[in-house]
């Protein structure tokens, strides 16, 4: 993969990759959209340094670009590829044969969690239900349990006096 800035394909088409949504990364970036260097400067007033981000369109995956987070909002169009685009037709598919897996697992994961939430949901509720009896008896019922616990104690204490000593 060559890293020269073709600067021949700078464009301001809408057709830009977005930073959220489907075109999140499926993967952590190992160096930070800032991080870069040399530093590419944008064509803004002050000359603030662009971003550099990983496309993972269908058109380009894994091919990074450079423009400012701002442009989102508008404001700022500077948008460079940082990358040539992926020539090998197999390695650009299995981009994003990876890209669609990683996103089906994180899916599905997500949707195991909450499922495995629920459930241990209704084991807390089910819980709760099986104490709310003696916790909902009255004071002196719960004071007469206690009495009865105090008595077998001193029957048994009793008992082992006249037995064994
Ligand atoms: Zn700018």
């Amino acid at each position: 993969m060559s890293y020269s800035i073709s600067s021949s394909s700078r464009s301001a088409s809408s057709s830009r990759p977005g930073f959220h949504g489907q075109n999140r990364s499926p993967v952590r970036y190992r160096v930070g959209p800032m991080d870069y260097k040399p530093p590419t400067p944008c064509e803004c007033k002050h000359k603030p340094k662009a971003a550099m981000w990983i496309s993972w369109s269908d058109e380009n995956p894994g091919r990074r670009y450079k423009t400012r987070a701002m442009s989102r909002m508008g404001g700022c169009n500077f948008y460079e590829w940082h990358d040539d685009p992926i020539e090998d037709p197999f390695l650009k598919q299995l981009l994003i044969d990876l890209r669609d897996k990683v996103r089906l697992l994180e899916r599905m994961n997500s949707e195991l969690h909450r499922g495995a939430m629920a459930v241990q949901e209704r084991q807390v509720v089910q819980a709760e239900n099986r104490l709310a009896p003696v916790a909902r008896l009255p004071a002196t019922a719960r004071c007469g349990y206690w009495k009865n616990v105090a008595l077998f104690v001193l029957v048994v204490a009793l008992v082992w006096n006249v037995l064994f000593v």
